[in-house]
């Protein structure tokens, strides 16, 4: 297997030295440096992070928007120029479609409950896939309890791809919004959404797409997509969690109900009328997570910084050498093989339940999740209640997949 400063060069991206910048990688775990393969659930924070929020509290800390002193006009400096950030980040257009969420779940619920609420009735649908995560389903589902709407589910098959012609079948002229996840948490499939944008574009339907596990792995440009709203978490990206963005079109939410009543989102408050300030403002009630925001900002630099193809193809090595691996070892069988995938390999192991191997893994220094993922209509459609998942990012290397691939093997003799 290849040593990871050969895989260096060949990928392009410097490895070693991205390690040196995470402090947490530089443990011990039972005794046995610490191998990080649970990315998906989040991921390790780089110096740089770290010290832009440390550098917040020494120096910045103040509120935002309403101080008329130094401090909170950089605090306020600071929090508006993250919006900038993110908003080339995402290919946006003006950062005024940038709305800071508390990550992907908040965003979902947003604008399900600012954008689709007041256009859904009785009898409407909502389209979403049968590999989303639950941030992508129970916010529907609720919607769907208050207001008489059902929920549609286009299926996947079994190499954990969307059924593409179905989706096509399902999209109606009762569909308010579809949601679909650019990469799955529990199979690492990448979805076409550019081509299921175009397809309920053609229908006038929005489309949500939840990039939760898009951001990290990838450039992604939102108006080359021409996705209606794009929601992503900070701390699946390298930065703090607690903060996200929902990116949304700047006509959606200029039409946009407020998510939130509370100081901040309005210009002018009576006891009769409020008035409610520009978005996106409007969606962001009481005192924002500021720390979090210019935190997340850094995170995006910093991966921008390393160059987001050789990120994609440094994962994509990963990735591929780690199927072939683990899919080696006797009794290893694959959830999800879909053509295009990123980030996470799911797996199961003949008669071993998953938290087996993931104690027994830890045991070994190896961090990988095992359970449901979040996504228990995945289990269900492959017969199962839990995966392995091995999810990998920008400083995981072909040693570490050794000591996964060494680790499972172990697992093996303990169970016979
Ligand atoms: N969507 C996907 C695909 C995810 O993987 C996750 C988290 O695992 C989420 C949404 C929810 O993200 P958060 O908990 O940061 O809101």
């Amino acid at each position: 297997m290849a040593s990871t400063a050969a895989t260096a060069t060949h990928v392009g991206l410097d490895v070693e030295r991205i390690r040196a910048d995470f402090p947490a990688l530089h443990q011990e775990v039972h005794g046995r440096p610490l191998v990080y393969l649970d990315n998906a659930a989040t991921t390790q924070k780089p110096r740089r992070v770290i010290d832009t929020v440390t550098h917040f509290y020494e120096h910045d800390c103040a509120n935002v928007h309403r101080g008329v002193h130094l401090l909170s006009q950089r605090a306020t400096v600071a929090y508006e120029r993250a919006r900038t950030t993110i908003k080339d980040h995402l290919g946006a257009a003006d950062s005024r479609e940038i709305v800071f969420t508390r990550g992907t779940t908040e965003a979902v619920n947003l604008v399900a409950s600012s954008f689709v609420r007041p256009r859904i009735g009785p009898g409407d649908e909502i389209l979403i896939t049968g590999m989303e995560h639950h941030s992508n389903i129970v916010p529907w589902q609720l919607l769907c309890e208050a207001t008489g709407a059902h929920l549609k589910v286009v299926p996947i098959n079994d190499e954990g791809e969307l059924e593409l012609d179905r989706y096509a079948e399902l999209l109606s002229d009762r569909t308010k919004i579809v949601g679909v996840v650019h990469v799955s948490n529990a199979l690492g499939t990448v979805n076409p959404v550019k081509t299921m944008i175009e397809l309920a574009h053609a229908r006038s339907i929005p489309v949500l797409v939840d990039g939760a596990q898009a951001v990290p792995h990838a450039a992604v440009d939102v108006r080359e997509l021409d996705c209606d709203f794009y929601a992503f978490s900070g701390h699946k990206t390298y930065g703090p969690t607690g903060i996200g963005a929902l990116y949304g079109k700047r006509e959606h939410l200029l039409e946009m109900v407020p998510y939130q009543g509370g100081g901040d989102m309005i210009l002018s408050v009576t006891f009769d009328e409020t008035i409610y300030a520009e978005p996106p403002h409007r969606f962001e009630a009481g005192t924002p997570n500021i720390e979090g925001a210019i935190g997340l900002a850094a995170a995006l630099d910093y991966l921008s910084s390393l160059g987001l193809d050789a990120v994609a193809a440094h994962e994509a090595e990963l990735l591929e050498t780690a199927t072939e691996a683990v899919l080696a070892i006797p009794g290893v069988r694959l959830i999800g093989a879909a053509e295009h995938r990123a980030g996470a390999l799911s797996f199961v192991m003949d008669g071993i339940h998953p938290h087996d191997i993931g104690t027994i893994l830890d045991s070994e220094g190896v961090a990988i999740r095992a359970g449901h993922h979040c996504a228990q209509p995945v289990m269900q459609r492959f017969g199962i209640s839990a995966t392995v998942r091995a999810s990998f990012g920008i400083y995981n290397t072909m040693d570490e997949i050794e000591r996964l691939v060494e680790g499972l093997h172990k697992v093996r003799e303990v169970f016979g």
